[in-house]
């Protein structure tokens, strides 16, 4: 990557998803580091986009339907924010001529076209929509090394491996392995048979991050770390069988590398998403951050576990799912997208969703034939696997 073409200076950014959890801690971050900003976009939360755009003045302003989009042009009838809606909007918002870096704090598959839009458009992007890279991984890497685009990590544990990779060795010849820390989530240590009367409300609750409620959910089944597990084989280039996972409770080894020669380099911090979305936008540089120091004689102790991959099974979904390649990995991704929206509508149960990835996993595609290399391919697996999931969900309840 070449780090001298935006190194040193205040950058703009367009920030997709700007009301979620991501989006207003990068808001933060942004105003921090001087940065300007040049869209913003939201779903349905029209007085908080209103709010962001007279605080932020951003050129354009996008909304994810029109009658949203109509009440959001009103609100902003008197600042000069132009208004505009859906995906159409969202693919604007990513090619803005005057932009640096795109940071996709989206949640699920409705961040694949933007951010291809932005690489193709010659933007760097920052990514945290990470459905999107387990989507369409080749075709997201392809895009970006086509156009000679960056992609900078905002998840924290791919942050921090990034962060451990810098002065290594060209083309991450001498890494070894990656080892991904898992916090283990709100059911750490729980077994099936407790697991199959757990509810929304306790799967919402997270003991070290606040998030959205979709990324809870994940990390509550841990799907969460086997999504992770797919989005590092596409980032750094290793192999899923060299990629592992250890729960560790307190979250501030955010995840380590290990080279040939068996040393093992780890990135600490307090849990607090703000520092890996700061190094995303202002990567190579470094800034002060508001984000609070590590003392580690305040923890006292760190602990590590392995995975009960026999109670999360979704872990294994995702492993198979990458080593199998070409189109599995969309295929779980969107039965779990479908099932944690059925879960949050408290249709099915918290073990159905384990259930729902496994069984699309095996039965959601057809055939082995898609590669994973195209968009309209990519979007058809989605599809058919949410249609399978819906289908195998209502088998559930009978
Ligand atoms: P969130 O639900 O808080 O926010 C999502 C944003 O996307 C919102 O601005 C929402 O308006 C917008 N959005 C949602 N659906 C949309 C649609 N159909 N059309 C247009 N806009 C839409 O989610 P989040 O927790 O900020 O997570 C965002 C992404 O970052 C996810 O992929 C998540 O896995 C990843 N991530 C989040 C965290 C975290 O701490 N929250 C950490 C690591 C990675
Ligand atoms: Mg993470």
């Amino acid at each position: 990557m070449d780090a001298s073409r935006t190194a040193g200076k205040a950058k703009r950014l367009s920030i997709l998803g700007s009301t979620g959890s991501i989006g207003t801690q990068a808001l933060d971050v942004a105003e921090k580091t001087g940065c300007t900003i040049t869209a913003l976009t939201a779903h349905s939360r029209v007085e908080m986009l209103e709010a962001q755009a007279r605080r932020y003045h951003p050129r354009l302003a996008v909304m994810a339907d029109e009658k949203s989009a109509a009440d959001l042009r009103v609100r902003l009838a008197d600042t000069g924010v132009r208004v505009a809606a859906g995906m159409e909007g969202l693919c604007e918002a990513a090619c803005m001529d005057d932009t640096d870096l795109v940071l996709n704090a989206l949640v699920g598959m409705v961040g694949l076209r933007p951010t291809l839009a932005a690489m193709q458009a010659g933007r760097d992007v920052a990514l945290a929509n990470k459905e999107t890279l387990v989507a369409g991984g080749a075709l997201v890497m392809d895009t970006a090394a086509r156009h000679q685009v960056r992609l900078l990590p905002v998840d924290s544990e791919h942050s921090a491996i990034f962060q451990c990779l810098q002065g290594a060795p060209p083309g991450n010849r001498a890494l070894k392995r990656v080892i991904l820390t898992a916090s283990g989530g709100p059911f750490f240590g729980k077994t099936r048979e407790e697991l199959k009367r757990v509810g929304l409300k306790e799967a919402l609750e997270h003991p070290n991050w606040s998030m959205g409620a979709k990324i809870t959910i994940d990390s509550a089944t841990m799907m969460n770390k086997g999504l992770e597990l797919i989005e590092a084989r596409w980032l750094f280039g290793v192999p899923p069988e060299n990629i592992d996972i250890v729960i560790h409770r307190e979250s501030v080894v955010h995840s380590l590398i290990e080279y040939d020669d068996h040393s093992v380099i780890a990135q600490l911090g307090v849990p607090d998403m703000r520092l890996p979305i700061q190094y995303a936008i202002t990567w190579p540089e470094r800034v002060p951050s508001p984000v609070k120091a590590l003392d580690l004689a305040d923890w006292g102790k760190l602990t590590f576990f392995r995975p009960d991959y026999d109670t999360f099974v979704c872990i294994g979904a995702c492993r198979e799912a990458i080593a199998r390649g070409g189109l599995y990995p969309a295929a779980v991704n969107a039965a779990n997208e479908q099932a944690v929206s059925l879960f949050r509508q408290e249709k099915i149960g918290f073990l159905d969703i384990g259930t729902l990835v496994c069984s699309a996993l095996e039965h959601a595609l057809p055939g082995t034939g898609g590669k994973g290399e195209t968009l309209e391919e990519i979007l058809a697996a989605d599809e058919e696997s949410r249609r399978y999931t819906m289908e195998a969900a209502q088998q559930l309840t009978r």
